[in-house]
Order: C-alpha cells, then sequence, then structure tokens
C-alpha cells in the first residue's frame, strides 16, 4: 500500500495537492533517523539539538536533571569560548563539531538548544507536577516509530495504521520524537527548532495529533496527549487538545500556499503558489 510520512504533513501548510506529491510506493526506512549527508548547516543544528534534548531525556530518574543541569553550563561556556566540552561531543552526533563552519554552528547551537533543553524540562516538570507522586518517575523513549517494531523500546507498531487521507487509504509512516511514560500515560512530543509563526503552529499541531489518534488506536489501554516543545511557546512547550480533524486533509485539489511551495513540483503552475523565484546570488 502507498505511504505517507507523518512529518511531511507539518511541512504542507495543510496543502493536500502538495501532500499528494509527498505520498511514496516503496518502503525505505521512514521510520526515524536521518540522512546528515546532504543537510544544510540548518538542518545540521536542528537533528545536532535534537540529539542533545533526546541525550538528556532519556537518562533515568534524578540523573536526567544533573545532566541538563551540566549541559546548560556546558553550552555557555560553548558560547562563551568556542570550546566543546566532552559530555558535549558524547550528545552530539559524531563529527558534529569539526567539520563545516564551526563558530557559526556552534553560536547556533547555543541559541536553539538552550531553550529547547529548558522548554522540555519544563513540559517534564509540569507533568511531574500533574500526576502527584511521579517525580522523577516519567521514562522517556526517543524515535519511536509508529509503523515499526520498537523492540528495544518494548513497542511493537507494525503492521502500519492507514486512514483516509486526500481521497486515498494511505499507510502512516514516522518517528516520534519523545515519548513520556508513566503508568498508563503516553505523552507524545515533537521538538520543533527554528522559527515560529502561527501557520507552522497548525502544521505542527496536526503532525501530533496524527500520532496521538495513531497510538490511541494501538494502544488502548493508554491515556494519551500530544505536546510541542519549541523556544517561542510559553515555558517553552504547549499541550494539544483536541483530536485530528481527518476532514482537514481529506480534498485532494485543496491549495495553500506557504514555504513549501519552494520545493512543490506544482510551484510554477499553480494559482496561489507562494514560490518566490530562484535567489540571484550574483548580478550579471
Ligand atoms: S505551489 Fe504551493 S500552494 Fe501550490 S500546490 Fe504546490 S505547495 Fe500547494
Amino acid at each position: 500500500m502507498r505511504y505517507l510520512r507523518v512529518s511531511t504533513i507539518a511541512e504542507s501548510s495543510g496543502c493536500i495537492k502538495f501532500l499528494r506529491s509527498k505520498i511514496l510506493t516503496s518502503y525505505r526506512n521512514s521510520g526515524g533517523g536521518s540522512n546528515r549527508t546532504k543537510q544544510t548547516d540548518a538542518q545540521l543544528v536542528g537533528t545536532g539539538v535534537h540529539e542533545l534534548i533526546q541525550f538528556v531525556l532519556t537518562r533515568e530518574g534524578s540523573e536526567r536533571g544533573k545532566v541538563a543541569e551540566q549541559i546548560s553550563m556546558d553550552l555557555e561556556h560553548l558560547r562563551q569560548n568556542l570550546e566543546s566540552s566532552d559530555l558535549l561531543r558524547k550528545a552530539f552526533p559524531d563529527g558534529y563539531f569539526q567539520t563545516g563552519v564551526i563558530q557559526h554552528r556552534m553560536i547556533k547551537t547555543w541559541e536553539e538548544a538552550k531553550t529547547l533543553l529548558q522548554g522540555s524540562m519544563n513540559l517534564l516538570k509540569a507533568l511531574e507536577e500533574w500526576k502527584k507522586g511521579s517525580e522523577n518517575k516519567w521514562s522517556v523513549k526517543e524515535e519511536v516509530t509508529i509503523n515499526t517494531k520498537n523492540d528495544h523500546h518494548g513497542y511493537d507498531h507494525s503492521p502500519p495504521s492507514s486512514r483516509n487521507i486526500a481521497g486515498e487509504e494511505l499507510n502512516l509512516h514516522g518517528s516520534i520524537d519523545l515519548v513520556f511514560e508513566y503508568q498508563s500515560y503516553r505523552i507524545l512530543a515533537e521538538l520543533k527548532t527554528g522559527g515560529y509563526s502561527e501557520k507552522k503552529r497548525r502544521n505542527w499541531e496536526r503532525q501530533v495529533k496524527v500520532y496521538v489518534d495513531v497510538w490511541k488506536e494501538k494502544h488502548k489501554e493508554h491515556t494519551v496527549f500530544g505536546a510541542i516543545i519549541q523556544q517561542h511557546l510559553t515555558n517553552g512547550f504547549s499541550h494539544l487538545s483536541g483530536p485530528i480533524n481527518w476532514a482537514s486533509l481529506a480534498d485532494p485539489s485543496q491549495a495553500v500556499g506557504g514555504p513549501q511551495c519552494q520545493q512543490c513540483k506544482y510551484r510554477n503552475s499553480c494559482d496561489v503558489s507562494e514560490f518566490e523565484g530562484t535567489q540571484m546570488l550574483y548580478m550579471m
């Protein structure tokens, strides 16, 4: 069956024509991980910061807070001295501080990581306050796929769930950045680096709500909520309420302009395209 990566929904601005162009036909390991060989520097920072937050949040119990504190201090040292600590080198992907324009990357890393780490720890604190007696008892799993076996995390999510999107029954593939676990509660959280806009926020919400919908189908025994962690949200995170509106993803002819137009195959012919043309690097 044809499939769609749920993360594509977060890039679509609700443009179903764009989503249709991203439907895939063969399975090529869509569950987590990322190809760093062709990433831009902004993407490299995004991937690096994701891995850093996952490194901290997946520590157990009281160790998590201590590691978060040390990482915060090390990030400050990185900003002031442009020097990475052993702990930061362990937390970031191999070679992160050795290739490309290092100075720029270190400053961008500090900017993104310090607030995202704070937002993640704020979410955890809010969960601990919400469920009395759960302090230091939440476990966090990273990169949990919704369509395959996750033997190391104790979940079996195969075979993939399907939904009717853009007029077609599609399998849904994807991987959740962080799953917070306590008793029968599961909080599915996505980490978002980069800038903020209301349009982006609606995209992120759609993505997380799809994950929640699929999780509820696969684990009827769980009470499930979604969350977004992003530096521009109040306290660095937001809870999501309400189910996904599947009708908003149904009309195959629905076109909505947005940043995704830059990479859309209809960008030159679409009436509502926001494609701004190829940027001129040199004036002739
Ligand atoms: S150009 Fe933009 S609005 Fe038009 S179909 Fe593509 S993504 Fe949608």
